[in-house]
């Protein structure tokens, strides 16, 4: 079978035909730096990491791109909130994405381009659609004319004529059309800006990520991949300014989005206070457990979060490594002199278990389902050793599913084998406890030395410990 992709400008999942055989140029929409990345930039960002992986896995080349939006209005107010320099803010917040993207196995992008150093790039892209008559310059300000642009549309399905009507417009009387949108915007006082044609300015952030796509992978790119809360405008107006200029389409062929994250079921959102960063998550859980969450469920559909259901995902995460532990355990031990009469089943379980996975991943990148794949082999596996007596054949098959497990975990950027950690912090939390448990009794006998002791000795491994309304909890600094 082959890899079948849902493409959200045909609205239907298609064969992946790449550009050009054996390559994939993929662009994936990067974050405004102006804080740490939030939950749902983060599912944005291990869904495209593991579509990358996927056809890594397939044998493609795969040449990935992902911008980071250092300059935008949200920079800007952020850096004068803070007495900072907006461009210094944006640096900043471009080394924590680093920390948090590599705690959660996201690799780096074959090339990271930053908006600030792409600017001529943006301006003769704005000079070449001004010229062309698709866009216009008013006061220091550049527009792209929608109505110039006959396809406007075509991805979210959206009707010009019922966006003017529909929308709450603000009058710009400056603007030919309430749907035109800023390329260029002049500077005002205080803010970052560069030379251009039309004075002082900076660039609008739909044609950074136009300018930046096109110049290192061409126009007709293979997959074009962001949140779903991007496909209109974002991607709309990349897609109007892009082929605008290139005089021909496609700009790029397959647009992937994953769908939205809720918190309790509702849209997480700064107003109704449920927004969570994942630096603010990574302080309660093991990234593996972060990335596992947001991979148990297919990329399009919503996924809700809540403590519980990452609780629930360290289960079952741990289910897996416990396999892969005992399956070591039983590698470890000496051979004996038997035979082993489940090694060929378990291997064609295996090798069953990799037709699942496979089927599973072709079909629009289905993690949820092959997930259970691997946790079918799991099963397997835990009653091949059940009553398993080491032998030459036996260790050759459990190799066999621990190279399974590994190359179908990886595919999933999930480590099975060096995942100790998470049983250890399971571990340290049930001696946490403890050790709190027995500091109350101390301090509840009034035993003064006994708790101070405690209390010194934890604070020396480098651990506090916080009066909640919960209780006491515990937490690394
Ligand atoms: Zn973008």
């Amino acid at each position: 079978m082959s890899l079948k992709l849902y493409n959200t400008m045909t609205r239907k999942k298609e064969d992946f035909i790449p550009r050009e055989q054996g390559k994939v140029a993929i662009y994936a929409c990067g974050p405004t730096t102006y804080n740490f990345f939030h939950l749902g930039n983060a599912r944005m960002f291990v869904v495209f990491d593991t579509v990358r992986r996927y056809l890594q896995y397939k044998g493609y080349k795969v040449t990935y791109v992902q911008n980071f939006t250092d300059i935008d209005d949200k920079i800007i107010n952020r850096a004068k909130e803070e007495g900072m320099d907006a461009l210094a803010l944006a640096e900043k917040y471009i080394q924590e994405y680093f920390k948090d993207a590599d705690a959660l196995n996201i690799q780096r992008a074959d090339i990271h381009p930053k908006a600030t150093e792409h600017i001529s790039l943006m301006i003769e892209m704005i000079e070449t659609l001004v010229a062309k008559g698709l866009a216009y310059a008013v006061d220091g300000d550049v527009y792209f004319e929608v109505r110039k642009f006959a396809e406007y549309g075509k991805l979210s399905g959206r009707d010009p004529d019922d966006l003017r009507s529909g929308a709450r417009v603000e009058v710009d009387t400056r603007k030919k059309d309430p749907l035109d949108f800023a390329l260029w915007k002049g500077a005002k006082e205080g803010e970052p800006s560069w030379e251009s044609p039309w004075g002082k300015g900076r660039p609008g952030w739909h044609i950074e990520c136009s300018a930046m796509a096109l110049k290192y992978l061409g126009p007709g790119f293979d997959i074009h991949g962001g949140g779903g809360d991007l496909t209109f405008p974002h991607h709309e107006n990349e897609i109007a300014q892009a082929e605008g200029y290139l005089s021909a389409q496609p700009f790029a062929h397959y647009w992937m989005h994953n769908g939205f994250i809720t918190v309790n079921q509702e849209k997480m959102s700064k107003s109704l206070g449920n927004f969570f960063t994942v630096r603010d998550i990574l302080a309660k859980f093991p990234a593996s457990v972060v990335r596992f969450y947001l991979i148990g469920t297919q990329y399009r559909s919503p996924l809700d979060f809540d403590d519980q259901k990452l609780a629930m995902s360290k289960k079952a995460l741990d289910r897996l490594i416990n396999t892969c532990a005992l399956s070591k355990e039983a590698l470890a031990r000496s051979v004996e002199d038997a035979s082993c009469a489940k090694a060929e089943s378990i291997i064609a379980q295996a090798q069953q278990a990799e037709k699942a996975f496979i089927e599973a991943m072709d079909d629009d990148f289905n993690t949820a389902l092959a997930l259970a794949a691997l946790f079918d082999l799991s099963k397997d596996t835990n009653n091949f050793l059940a009553d398993y007596v080491p032998c030459t054949e036996g260790q050759r098959a459990l190799e066999f599913v621990l190279g399974t497990f590994d190359k179908l975990s990886g595919i999933l950027g999930i480590d099975l084998e060096n995942m100790e950690n998470v049983q250890d912090d399971h571990l340290v939390d049930g001696l946490m406890q403890l050790i709190i448990s027995i500091r109350a009794q101390a301090r509840q006998n009034k035993d003064w030395p006994t708790a101070d002791k405690i209390r010194d000795g934890i604070k020396e491994l480098g651990i506090v410990l916080e009066d909640t309304p919960q209780g006491v909890r515990w937490k690394r600094q």
